[in-house]
């Protein structure tokens, strides 16, 4: 709305006429200042990383409470390490057995099984010993849809399948039937590039199906099943990828009395080659919709819904400077003095709590003669050694503390995610102020992926997860995932995002805003109590989450957790399938879904009343 201006009768005397002027070139003074020197407030960060020697607690040797049984094929491999990556993420400790070579005597040192088998022929009659073990008590994940000739079909109702389909089903979307995963209800979620990857089957009437396809046919997906004085979970996706890690926790979780797993329980959003120079790109559609310039739409439009995004979610952005966009990757790195752009966004970005990290001093990955891009990325050249590396990077510190001269550089992240052994050891030796480096979460190409844990040599790894403004199905997947799986949502833009067609730039910013806004709508609707940090604040976080041990003990209607290398805090995500919680110890319960609660621990020792 445009208020019309109202008109005075000009009859300014002179002297009058001086004093506006005077006041003019006051404020044109006053913000040429403002402008030039740095205005911002030094930030204080709310956690930054510890030395790593503080945690110096052994861990407990504990029993192993899962045995993991699998088949040396594609699947069953593939279903032990995806598993082993998350009972180790979730900190339950387990054993692994190859399940042709079980010896089903062994079975009752355990109070889970997971069984990652197709043939479940292999097993023998270590088949029927497994489920004599279940109807004693046991708790058995079922991880994949196994080959259902053969043995399988002798057991189909133990496992509450009442009638076997002759065919597989494509799943193409996925619908919870009833409350598992944060963020689970009120939406269902398309599945990319659906085939034949699950059982069709009837359930008898004692399953409770958790999550199954949403369609007329309804294809359960997870399902638990009362077996005897135990319990069967059966996880038919089929989808045994990093991008489902949080639906097989899930899966896990619903086993036992109680499960409680530690989390990281952070939300952050970086922007990549912000602040930079003026992108390149196509700017038809820009020119088009706004009729401005690229570098009139950054600062008037796209930084200013970005900006008051962040405000009303409270989220505080990580910038990650790019210094140039040159190719040059040896002699001397010139200074960029075109500084007016990194002063504007670079100090609104702090102000607003945000965070500044090394991007690049220009778009080349830390990369050395001979590393291999595959076929992209022809125009990145790569560095003639380490000290040409190094001094790129020293140009770039140079030029953020000329800029930003209060604020500590703790957070690299690699251009497009790719960095070398070697970029990555540089980094390490003559960077000692950068503690975590963000590169990405789901593997792809020659892009460098990461865990969110601290690296052998001290390095915290802070992965993200998702990215750019589409946010495609496979990224909703992959951030509902991971927000049960870590309590994490770890997003990714850039602004040159709105320019590239290959990341949505026909679809217009007013969409791409749109769907940006829904995805930050729908992350702080399912997880109000998600914290949102910052890129370093993140690495803090996810420091304490890879340090924490845990050692769990019920009995006598108490949840006993025993913490190790606890210092002022930990998370925890805690499903109680059997009994409510009651008086709480040590920490503060806060339910985040049905059965599903957020601990903090604020001492070592957590006490929970299960009644
Ligand atoms: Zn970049």
């Amino acid at each position: 709305m445009r208020r019309a201006r109202r008109r005075h009768p000009f009859k300014i005397q002179f002297k009058r006429m001086q004093a506006v002027i005077a006041a003019f070139i006051g404020i044109a003074v006053f913000l040429y200042f403002v402008q030039r020197n740095v205005s911002y407030e030094q930030q204080e960060r709310l956690m930054v990383p510890v030395d790593q020697a503080v945690f110096s607690e052994e861990e407990p040797q504990q029993e192993a409470e899962c045995l993991i049984l699998w088949q040396d094929d594609e699947s069953g491999q593939k279903g032990l390490s995806l598993m082993e990556s998350v009972l180790s993420q979730m900190k339950i400790p387990y054993d692994t057995c190859e399940g042709s070579l079980l010896n089903p005597a062994v079975l009752g040192d355990y109070e889970t099984a997971v069984l990652s088998m197709t043939q479940y022929n292999l097993l023998g009659e270590g088949l029927l010993d497994l489920l004599d073990w279940v109807e004693a008590g046991g708790r058995l994940l079922v991880l994949y849809p196994p080959d259902t000739n053969g043995i399988f079909q002798s057991i189909t109702r133990d496992l509450g399948i009442e009638r076997l389909g002759g065919s597989m089903a494509v799943i193409e979307k996925l619908h919870f039937a009833r409350p598992l995963m944060i963020g689970g209800q009120g939406k269902d979620y398309t599945i990319t590039d659906p085939y034949e990857s699950a059982l069709v089957v009837n359930l008898d009437d004692s399953c409770q199906v958790y999550l199954e396809s949403a369609d007329e046919s309804a294809v359960p997906l997870i399902w638990k099943k009362p077996l005897g004085e135990g319990t069967v979970v059966v996880n038919n996706m089929g989808f045994l990828e990093k991008a489902y890690l949080g639906f097989y926790s899930a899966s896990y979780s619903l086993l036992t009395d109680v499960c409680v797993y530690p989390v990281i329980n952070a939300s952050t959003f970086y922007i990549d080659d912000f602040p930079s120079p003026v992108p390149a790109g196509n700017s038809q559609a820009i020119e088009e919709d706004y009729g401005m310039s690229i570098s009139d739409f950054y600062t008037q439009v796209w930084w200013k819904d970005i900006y008051n995004l962040g405000k009303e979610y409270g989220i505080r952005y990580t910038g990650l400077v790019i210094e140039q966009y040159s190719d040059q990757v040896e002699g001397e790195f010139e200074r960029n003095t075109d500084t007016q752009r990194y002063r504007y966004f670079g100090n609104m970005l702090l102000d607003a709590g945000g965070e500044i990290g090394f991007h690049g001093y220009n778009h080349m990955p830390l990369c050395l003669l001979g590393f291999d891009y595959g076929d992209d990325f022809e125009s990145y050249r790569l560095w003639p050694s380490p000290a040409d590396m190094e001094a790129g990077m020293r140009e770039l510190e140079g030029f953020c503390r000329e800029l930003f001269p209060d604020e500590e550089f703790r957070v690299y992240v690699p251009p497009s995610n790719i960095i070398s052994q070697e970029g990555r050891q540089m980094l390490r030796e003559k960077f000692p102020e950068i503690v975590a480096i963000a590169s990405i979460y789901i593997p792809g190409g020659v892009a460098y992926d990461q865990e969110f844990r601290v690296e052998e040599d001290g390095m915290i790894s802070t992965p993200r997860v998702i990215s750019g403004y589409v946010l495609d199905d496979y990224m909703q997947i992959a951030a509902l995932s991971e927000l049960n799986f870590h309590f994490v949502n770890s997003h990714f833009q850039h602004p040159d995002d709105v320019l590239d067609v290959d990341r949505g730039a026909n679809l217009g910013w007013e969409e791409l805003y749109s769907r940006l806004s829904a995805y930050t709508e729908w992350l702080y609707t399912s997880a109000p109590d998600i914290r949102t940090l910052t890129g370093t604040e993140m690495a803090a976080a996810v420091q304490i989450y890879d340090a924490i041990g845990v050692e769990r003990e019920l009995s006598d209607g108490t949840l006993t957790l025993n913490l190790t290398n606890f210092l002022e805090e930990a998370w925890f995500l805690v499903r109680i399938n059997e009994g409510e919680p009651g008086s709480v110890t040590g920490g503060t319960l806060t339910e985040v879904e049905e059965d599903l609660y957020l601990l903090e621990a604020q001492a070592p020792q957590v006490e929970i009343a299960i009644q």
